[in-house]
């Protein structure tokens, strides 16, 4: 029995997109999630769409994170207005702030990066962009391309958009392992019973390698707990993201987002006092004046790392009928677009773009024994 062509395992911002990208082109979707859609990292995250500033034009992930960057506009204007949600895209541009012993290298490469429109900004030009900076930021380097959504608000409106082009949603839903067919994967096994298709994307975030068969794959995917906090922001409240050494703060509405921090802690999402105080002293570092301001919540979720840190998108080797699209770590929001776009290639007319070589889930298998 065949009931769907795709069965996406995981209803994140990647599991969504996924859908979305395969819906759109005509294929009979079923998504299953074991929670509700986006409540994981997908909605902890800082929605910062900042390949520039992330890389500093460096490593393979950055061509991935431009060409991503590059959909947002039109991506979302179809998704508003097929699901009704507005991810709340802004191009706000960024400024990535160096103190005196970072300032040479940053400058150099502003210098670097003057293609994608950055500059170097430094005395009255900084300060005219953001007069409220600490005294010890000496410069920064001026990325006017990169912005930020609301992270939740755009994996609901992928999933709403899905839905619209007829794919399914099954929520509640636990995958507890992989229906196999002689060598091929079929279908999943669920608390909810045995669903067919004639492929399934492993779309499963920090849980990849959980579900039944991930360590059998050798998909090495593990979480990386992030605490972040949200601060009333200043009057009038920041017009760009300011990224430091030690935090990076992204305006939303009349608040203003403190992350991230990193730490292998298993599966705990708890906030704890010294994460708070780490994220509470970065930003007072940066800009004195959150000192006088209120303090809204905090929250933590798992990114989903990879050993090199670079996703994993494609098939998995030797185990026909599975593709993963997971291990997005730090830039999960951002290579959404991207990363639903390749899948449904891959799946549909197998072909992947030559710009995620880098992230063949083959290069961690392990030789047979
Ligand atoms: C604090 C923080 C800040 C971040 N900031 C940014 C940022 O500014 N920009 C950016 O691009 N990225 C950012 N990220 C990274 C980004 O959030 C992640 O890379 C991205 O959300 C991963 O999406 P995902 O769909 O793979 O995972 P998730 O959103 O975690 O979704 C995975 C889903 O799979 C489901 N699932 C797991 N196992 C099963 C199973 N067995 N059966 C059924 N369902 C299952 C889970 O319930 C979950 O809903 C941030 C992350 C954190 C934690």
């Amino acid at each position: 029995m065949r009931s769907h062509d795709v069965i996406v395992v995981g209803g994140g911002v990647v599991g969504c997109s996924v859908a979305f990208a395969l819906a759109r082109m005509g294929a009979s979707v079923l998504v299953i999630e074991r929670d509700r859609i986006g409540v994981h990292a997908s909605r902890a995250a800082a929605g910062m769409l900042a390949p520039i500033a992330e890389s500093l034009g460096e490593g393979p992930a950055f061509p991935m994170g431009l060409e991503s960057l590059d959909l947002f506009p039109a991506l979302v204007d179809e998704i508003r207005e097929l699901s009704g949600i507005d991810p709340r895209y802004t191009k706000s541009g960024l400024l990535r702030v160096a103190e005196a012993n970072e300032a040479d290298a940053l400058r150099e490469r502003a210098v670097i990066l003057e293609a994608h429109g950055c500059e170097w900004l430094d005395g009255d030009d900084l300060r005219k962009r953001e007069p409220r900076l600490a005294p010890q930021v000496v410069g920064a380097l001026w990325s006017p391309r990169e912005g930020h959504v609301d992270a939740f608000l755009l994996t609901r409106a992928y999933a709403g958009a899905a839905a619209r082009r007829g794919a399914q949603l099954r929520l509640g839903t636990t995958v507890s392992g992989l229906l196999w067919e002689g060598e091929g994967v079929r279908g999943v096994r669920t608390s909810a019973g045995e669903f067919y298709a004639g492929d399934v994307v492993l779309c499963s975030g920090a849980w990849t390698g959980l579900v039944e068969d991930g360590a059998r794959l050798s998909l090495p995917v593990e979480p990386v707990k992030g605490q972040m906090i949200a601060l009333e922001g200043p009057a009038p409240n920041l017009q760009c993201i300011v990224w430091g050494r030690s935090c990076y703060l992204v305006p939303r509405d009349s608040s203003v987002r403190v992350g991230a921090t990193e730490e292998r802690a298993g599966f705990d999402v708890r906030t704890t006092a010294a994460g708070i105080s780490e994220l509470l002293s970065g930003a007072t570092r940066l800009m004195p004046g959150f000192g006088e301001c209120a303090f809204q919540e905090a929250w933590a979720g798992l990114r989903p790392g990879t050993p090199d840190q670079l996703p994993l998108i494609g098939p998995v080797p030797g185990a026909p009928g599975l593709t993963v699209a997971t291990g997005h770590y730090r830039n999960g929001v951002l290579l959404s677009a991207l990363t639903g776009l390749a899948v449904a290639d891959w799946i549909l007319a197998a072909k992947l773009p030559p710009e995620l070589r880098a992230c063949d889930p083959a290069r961690f298998q392990r030789p047979p024994a």
